[in-house]
């Protein structure tokens, strides 16, 4: 009897013991699963095109270990181009995507831990020295103690099948990148503000005629602008008319462009065929927890990247909307990193 009641005893205490094991166990595995899904850093970088990848080599070499998220472009704009010759270091020029190759590479050497995936949320803290919560994809949430933003301003352009399909293939969105393969030849540009004049001007210099297409019955650009592009003698100037089709098969040969007054059609022989109606910056996911101008643009403060949220600092074409070349974006990548390791430095 006396055996029984301590036989039972022991293994009610067994069964205790078990249960708290379990629990242990149970707690220990969730404890480490949501350690496994947030993470404290120390500089994170959102984007990967020349800014973000510049940023990341000086924070790197600064052992601020920096993590970068690529976003859905890695490499960012430069990927969607053929042949860079503008960014110093290259004598016989590059490809873009081998550019950015590059890029990714330097970053990797002094240990920057590039990873595939889009910043979804950010919870921006504006007390000095605390942690940003960041979410990666919806399902990964992460603390960084400093942020460089780097996620560019995507070109707009028209949406016609045939546009997409010859981007590289003499359609572009930037005139002072790719105005100079269209020497002596002739060129159209599409819009009517201040940067379709200021571009097709540009390449008024280069080019042997310009056509410029532009859908209103008059110039939104400054009476300045207007002024210039008017007596620039090769540039000639379609109003209320718009593209209907960019022709050729691998490369730009024509468009047709429709009078929308008379609905006439007429097919104009050209080689090169840029778009000037405006970049997106691409600051949605911060709007409302940072300062933007009307357009979008992260305003930084004075000649450095400091944003006005403490530790949060922007770099490339996501503050720059005047310039808006890759050596510039490398330029305030370079900034911004030191920017972040000085303001670490004052923690
Ligand atoms: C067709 C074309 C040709 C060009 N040619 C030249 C040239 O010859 N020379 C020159 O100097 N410049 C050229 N430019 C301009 C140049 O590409 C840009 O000025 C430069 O790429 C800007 O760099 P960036 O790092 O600021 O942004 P981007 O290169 O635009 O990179 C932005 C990055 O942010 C990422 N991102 C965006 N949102 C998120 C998010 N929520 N989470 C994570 N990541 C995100 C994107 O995936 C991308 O990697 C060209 C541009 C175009 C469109």
């Amino acid at each position: 009897m006396i055996l029984t009641k301590s036989l039972n005893k022991l293994i009610n205490r067994f069964k205790i013991n078990d249960e708290i094991s379990l629990i242990k166990t149970i707690f220990f595995r969730f404890a480490l699963y949501i350690y496994l899904l947030m993470e404290n850093v120390k500089c994170l970088i959102i984007g990967s095109g020349p800014a973000g990848y510049t940023a990341a080599i000086y924070a790197a070499r600064a052992d601020l270990n920096p993590v970068v998220y690529t976003g859905m472009e890695p490499g960012g704009q430069l990927t969607t181009t053929t042949d860079v010759d503008n960014f110093p270091g290259y004598p016989n020029g590059i490809e873009g995507p081998i550019m950015m190759q590059e890029l990714q590479k330097q970053a990797e050497r002094f240990g920057t831990d590039v990873r595939i995936g889009h910043v979804t949320r950010v919870e921006l803290n504006s007390e000095k020295g605390k942690m940003h919560t960041v979410t990666i994809d919806e399902n990964k949430t992460l603390y960084a103690k400093t942020i460089i933003i780097s996620t560019g301003a995507s070109a707009k352009y028209l949406g016609l099948p045939s546009e997409q399909r010859l981007i590289g293939g003499g359609v572009s969105a930037c005139a002072v990148c790719d105005g100079f393969f269209y020497k002596n030849q002739e060129v159209a540009i599409v819009g009517g503000g201040d940067t379709a004049a200021e571009e097709a001007t540009y390449l008024a210099n280069i080019c042997s005629k310009v056509t410029m297409i532009i859908r209103r019955n008059e110039m939104r650009a400054s009476k300045a602008m207007q002024h210039r592009v008017n007596k620039t003698n090769n540039i000639e100037i379609l109003y209320e008319s718009e593209i209907c089709k960019v022709l050729g098969d691998n490369v730009v040969e024509a468009i047709e462009v429709v009078n929308n007054k008379t609905e006439v059609k007429t097919k104009i022989p050209i080689s090169g065929l840029f778009i000037a109606i405006g970049h997106q910056p691409n600051t949605e996911i911060f709007r409302g927890q940072i300062e933007m101008d009307d357009l979008g643009y992260i305003i930084t403060k004075g000649k450095s990247t400091k944003t006005n949220i403490p530790g949060v600092f922007a770099s490339g074409d996501v503050q720059d909307k005047e310039y808006r070349q890759a050596v510039t974006a490398a330029g305030t990548g370079c900034m911004a990193a030191l920017d972040a390791e000085r303001y670490i430095g004052t923690l």
